[in-house]
């Protein structure tokens, strides 16, 4: 019972530090220095307001000192942090292949966050992920092969789709980062993972996409970012990927 306590704690702490990452690496802020500061009247945070989750609910969702309203975000991704934690935890065990796991998934998290406010993705943490992914592969569940073809297929599949639809539109669809973030997952997960993670992003991005349209009528120009799907594509495929493509192959070999 010690293990799933302990990790559970130990997701919140780094989801806090996740919001830090999130708030500060698009502005080319350091996340280390200085501590953490109220976004509106930038007064310092006291230790024990900076509690996870807990202080958020003690404040009421508010600065002690200027009483600002803070984003109920910042405890979503504590929470999700958290999740996340105990999933890995769950799904792999404790030990270094459950440090380099929810070290993915915390990457794809803030990602996911950056690119919905920014609309973009840091190249610090695709490029940085590419590189220890390659120097992890002895910890992954892939051989350094697939990871370099996961790397070489992601980035290049993506490029190919931006060029594509440049030559048929004339706008630019997707970024460069998403190429970069393609190719970081292939080398976590390896060519498989790249074609899966490419369908299942595609699939809930269209439906998404069409739910979005009909909701609020701004038709495609209002750019939704691919990224939070590529990142939810490979987090799917980390947990359940196996099991659903044996059991698509399982469903098209009786039919
Ligand atoms: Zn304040």
């Amino acid at each position: 019972m010690i293990w799933p306590i302990a990790v559970t704690l130990f997701g919140l702490v780094i989801g806090s530090f996740l919001n830090v990452c999130i708030y500060r690496i698009p502005r080319g802020e350091s996340i280390i220095r200085p501590g953490s500061h109220c976004p509106f009247c930038l007064k310092p945070i006291k230790p024990y307001d900076n509690i996870p989750l807990l202080s958020y609910f003690f404040l009421g969702g508010r600065c002690r000192y200027c009483k600002a309203r803070i984003s109920p975000r910042y405890p979503l991704v504590e929470i999700t942090s958290a999740i996340f934690a105990l999933a890995v935890l769950y799904r792999f065990g404790p030990g270094l292949r459950f440090i380099v796991y929810y070290t993915f998934i915390s990457a794809l998290l803030v990602i996911t966050f950056i690119d919905i406010d920014h609309k973009m993705i840091p190249n610090t943490i695709t490029i940085g992920g590419i590189i220890a992914g390659l120097a992890l592969n002895p910890l992954l569940p892939v051989t350094l092969k697939e990871s370099l073809l996961g790397l070489i297929l992601g980035s290049g599949t993506l490029l190919m789709v931006i060029y594509g639809y440049f030559f048929i539109t004339g706008r630019q669809g997707m970024g460069g980062g998403d190429v970069k973030l393609l190719g970081m997952i292939g080398v976590f997960t390896g060519w498989h993972g790249v074609v899966f993670t490419l369908l299942i992003s595609s699939l809930i991005g269209s439906i998404t996409g069409i739910v979005w349209i009909m909701l609020t009528n701004k038709g495609m120009k209002a750019a939704i970012p691919f990224g939070p799907f590529l990142s939810l594509g490979a987090v799917i495929y980390m947990f359940w990927g196996q099991y659903l493509i044996n059991a698509y192959m399982g469903f098209m070999n009786a039919g």
